[in-house]
């Protein structure tokens, strides 16, 4: 199955505002290149406080989205895979690489090489 991770900006609602998915991002995404991260992503939780920032909470195994970003979807699923990465090596390794160091950097030249920016970037 191909997924479409680029383009798709959101569907229209009944009131014709936009909504975004952005549990549909994370899903795709996890599954196509997570996939071997045990356990899965618990959920995605979209804030609106300004104070927010976009993270992985090891605690909750959830990933936390600013809603400001919401109509950007490209940016969120660069932010959804930098914190996919940060979820994977703190369940890989106990330790989620918070400085983004050595093991951080060898995860983006992997999704570099699988070609996940290309749409993205
Ligand atoms: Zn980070």
């Amino acid at each position: 199955m191909d997924m479409d991770y680029g383009v798709e900006l959101g569907a229209l609602s009944e009131d014709g505002n936009i909504e975004y998915n952005p549990e549909f991002w994370l899903r795709s995404l996890e599954r196509r290149f997570f996939s071997d991260v045990i356990p899965q992503i618990a959920g995605i939780t979209v804030e609106d406080h300004p104070a927010a920032r976009v993270r992985f909470e090891p605690a909750e195994n959830r990933i936390y989205l600013i809603r400001s970003l919401l109509p950007f979807p490209k940016v969120c699923k660069i932010m959804i895979l930098h914190e996919l990465i940060h979820s994977k090596l703190f369940k890989v390794n106990g330790d989620a690489d918070g400085q983004e160091g050595a093991a951080f950097e060898a995860e983006v030249d992997r999704l570099w090489e699988e070609g996940v920016y290309r749409k993205l970037l």
